[in-house]
């Protein structure tokens, strides 16, 4: 058995994650909750001298929306779509035909306005570019959802449906680039206050297929992602508990998003893996919350 399975299994054994029967979708505990709760709280304790407006979408957005933003061009293999049944009583006949006899029913099914959302920041940009030219100083936001990607796995790090926190700021290229400087050094105090071993490093977003080859390079080359990796599945590939994005003005561009002298907008956002930060923490301080460093329990627990 492979480390991997090592960790899932360890995790199921203790009642922290439970399986569904699908790999990268589980159901988490109460002390797991209570876990990615009080991370979060500490991410708010970081953040909140800015005074970012907080909203929470829910885990599906506009379908429209979705196809405006890019998505499929650079994610094709990671979109989930909702589909729901708009048929007749014959249509619904057949449903139940193909179940009884164990043959697809799927067909029956048509795309509906939701997809779900493949990170916290999306359905934000539309409705920055409705409420008009932003005021000086741009906007700031802050964000969680459940996210969906299709990335079936057995490593517990990468879920098909889990959690991100985000702050977004959206404003001049000066005004983003600082907020993503002052995120990367606040990023890296709040993992090491809760003394987990970590690396920043230059990283790119799996753009599919040939003409994705480019805008992985592209991406590299302009140090628009940086990742906060901490070793979790193994030391040789760590994972990425944190991120911190560049957009420079691609959302501003697609959006029509206007800074306060009327500039096509730039934006940034630092995103936390909320599961991945917690896998983070179990793995190493143990699966017993109790017997964690008490240095550590005091700054989650106060
Ligand atoms: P990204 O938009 O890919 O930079 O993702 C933002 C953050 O979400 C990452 O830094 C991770 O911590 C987390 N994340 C991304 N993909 C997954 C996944 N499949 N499972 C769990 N967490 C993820
Ligand atoms: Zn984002």
């Amino acid at each position: 058995m492979d480390m991997q399975n090592t960790y899932l299994d360890q995790l199921l054994e203790a009642g922290l994650l439970f399986d569904t029967g699908i790999d990268g979708l589980y159901g988490r505990s109460g002390t797991f909750e209570n876990v990615i709760e009080r991370f979060e709280a500490l991410v708010t304790r970081y953040g909140s001298a800015d005074g970012a407006e907080v909203i929470r979408f829910p885990p599906g957005m506009s379908r429209p929306y979705f196809e405006k933003s890019g998505y499929l061009k650079s994610f094709p293999q990671l979109a989930g779509t909702v589909h729901c049944f708009c048929g007749d009583d014959k249509g619904h006949s057949r449903i139940i035909e193909c179940l009884e006899a164990g043959e697809d029913w799927t067909g029956q099914q048509e795309a509906s306005d939701i997809v779900l959302t493949p990170a916290a920041c999306y359905p934000l940009y539309p409705l920055i570019a409705k409420r008009g030219r932003m005021p000086e100083g741009g906007r700031l936001f802050d964000l969680q959802s459940y996210c969906f990607r299709h990335e079936p796995s057995k490593e517990p790090t990468r879920m098909q449906m889990f959690r991100m926190r985000e702050y977004v700021r959206a404003g001049t290229p000066e005004e983003v680039v600082e907020f993503r400087e002052k995120w990367l050094e606040r990023g890296k105090a709040l993992i090491t206050s809760l003394e987990l071993p970590m690396d920043v490093d230059v990283a790119n977003d799996p753009f599919f297929g040939r003409a994705g080859r480019m805008m992985k390079v592209n991406q590299r080359d302009q140090g628009l992602k940086f990742e906060l990796l901490v070793p979790v599945n193994s030391e040789e590939n760590p994972t990425a508990c944190l991120s911190f994005n560049y957009h420079q003005n691609h959302f501003g561009h697609t959006w029509g998003i206007e800074t306060s002298t009327g500039a096509e907008a730039h934006t940034a956002c630092v995103g936390f893996g909320l599961e991945r930060v917690t896998l983070a923490l179990f793995r190493h301080h143990g699966l017993d919350v109790e017997k964690w460093p008490a240095s550590v329990r005091k700054v989650l627990w106060g």
